[in-house]
């Protein structure tokens, strides 16, 4: 595979500009910032880098065409969403190389990327069609109650690095289905996913001013004035928690509807009666997908003192046979970290565990050479005071530690400020529903290590977050009640 010159190409084709009414223009500031492969650290182009007007100019684009955009028929809505998807998946190699490129995962992986991320469009494209409301007596007969779903108004999607297409289609999905416009504001590290997005979507029908993209290295002065100004009803955001917690407060302050997707601490607890080679290839799931740069990643490992030898032994085994490199190259199973930033922190968490004598079964020492790899690192004995236990690792470092008891795993798997998704590995039906029904979490995995899929409501309860992203939920989060008060009076 010739990727140089491939990806030379198809970064070539991704407009570089900010995407305003239906328009590729340049940052009012003229100012541009890099883009870079975090497998080479070399630049990969220069992209519009906006500021706070370019930002008021997006809004403005999507006021202006909410209300047209409101009324246009469903079913509009929902073809342009599906064409969208049609497109998605005829242009998979080149979506995923791009994203290869931007973000490092590997090819395969982005691959199953772009196949997540156009179902998104797709489920919505189905559910843009079934926005209902209702009719009802009142209880003493005398009015009859008329509820309508109407778009909530202008959007503001700010989404992460970890799955540049995937948050996008997530949020743009639902958002386009219910009749909302948008401003749409990719993370940095990895905005040519989102701009090749908005072209699709354009090449779909999509009218000018509803998505509107606004990159910028500034997220903070860009941000800010818009949801302090008013004219912004919903904030989706996807990202950190620290960062989550900043946008609450703004949203505050103009009481702005939000849903928060933001970071996970999971537990992964295989139990003494659990399928061994399920358990493995679960931790495999759970723990190495996007190099374990996923706010669903198994960050807690609490393996059966019975079984926990084996288990761990396994594992590292299967561990210890990926092969790390450039996503670019054929058969890379473990890609580079976004940046120098995001590897430090992975290198600390693991310092500090094995300062506090955990075990290296694998792993654990950085690479020389160009790109930000981590090896697949496995850690046994892991001390419960250790930072990564109460630390999201978005690296590819598994923690293990062991438990004997239900109780105590469960309390100990629910002493963190977190709460998006747990992983249970058991046979015993009962224990099952026993323990997915006491984990404080969004979402449970029951003997399987991947549980995001379009038609399932994805999303955390405690700090990880609110609301609900995918499934029959989806779309409601995009959408308002209205109700109507008719009384009905006798014939005369
Ligand atoms: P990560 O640590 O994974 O990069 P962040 O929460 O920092 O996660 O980033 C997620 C998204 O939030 C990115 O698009 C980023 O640019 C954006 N972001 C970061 N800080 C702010 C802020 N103060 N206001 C608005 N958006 C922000």
């Amino acid at each position: 595979m010739t990727i140089t010159d491939a990806g030379t190409d198809v970064v070539a084709d991704v407009p570089k500009g900010l995407f305003i009414d239906g328009a590729w223009t340049d940052a009012a500031s003229g100012r541009t910032f890099a883009v870079a492969d975090p497998a080479t650290g070399k630049v990969l182009c220069e992209i519009a880098d906006a500021g706070p007007d370019d930002g008021r100019r997006a809004l403005e684009a999507a006021v202006a065409a909410q209300e047209g955009w409101a009324a246009t028929a469903p079913r509009a809505r929902s073809e342009i969403l599906r064409r969208a998807y049609e497109i998605i998946l005829a242009r998979t190699e080149e979506l995923a190389l791009l994203m290869t490129l931007e973000m490092g995962k590997p090819l395969d992986q982005a691959r199953g990327e772009v196949a997540y991320a156009a179902e998104f469009f797709r489920w919505f494209s189905e559910e843009a069609v079934r926005i209902d409301g209702g009719y009802a007596p009142t209880p003493d007969g005398a009015n009859r109650i008329v509820v309508m779903r109407q778009p909530v108004g202008p959007c503001l999607l700010i989404t992460p690095w970890n799955f540049p297409l995937a948050m996008g289609t997530r949020k743009i999905g639902p958002a386009v289905a219910a009749g909302c416009t948008m401003v749409l504001k990719p993370a940095p590290q990895t905005p040519l996913s989102s701009l090749a997005l908005a072209g699709i979507l354009t090449e779909a029908g999509l009218p000018a001013g509803v998505l509107n993209v606004v990159t910028t290295t500034d997220a903070a002065t860009v941000v800010e004035p818009l949801l302090r100004g008013g004219r912004v009803r919903k904030l989706s955001f996807t990202g950190s928690t620290a960062v989550g917690r900043i946008l609450l407060a703004q949203c505050a302050d103009t009481v702005v509807r939000t849903s928060m997707e933001l970071g996970g601490n999971a537990p992964f607890i295989v139990f003494d009666d659990a399928d061994l080679d399920v358990a493995v290839d679960g931790a495999m799931a759970a723990k190495m997908r996007n190099m374990g740069e996923a706010c669903t990643a198994a960050n807690r490992m609490f393996v059966h003192r019975s079984v926990a030898d084996e288990f761990a032994a396994r594992f590292a085994e299967r561990m210890a046979g990926l092969t790390v490199g450039p996503g670019t190259e054929p058969g890379t199973d473990v890609g580079p970290l976004i940046d120098a930033a995001g590897r430090g922190k992975v290198e600390e968490l693991v310092a500090d565990a094995v300062r506090r004598d955990a075990k290296v079964l694998t792993g654990g020492t950085t690479p020389e050479g160009s790109g930000y790899f981590y090896p697949p690192t496995v850690l046994t004995d892991v001390a419960r005071d250790s930072a990564l236990m109460s630390t999201e690792i978005f690296g590819p470092v598994a923690a293990v530690t062991t438990f004997e008891d239900e109780d105590d795993v469960v309390r100990v798997a629910n002493d963190t400020d977190w709460g998006l998704v747990g992983y249970v590995f058991t046979r015993d039906l009962d224990r099952a529903i026993r323990v997915s029904e006491r984990l404080e979490v969004g979402m449970v995995g029951l003997n399987t290590g991947l549980v995001s899929n379009p038609a399932a409501p994805f999303g955390g309860v405690k700090q990880s977050g609110l609301g609900r992203e995918g499934g029959r939920v989806g779309i409601e989060e995009f959408l308002e009640y209205k109700y109507l008060a008719v009384p009905v009076r006798a014939a005369k």
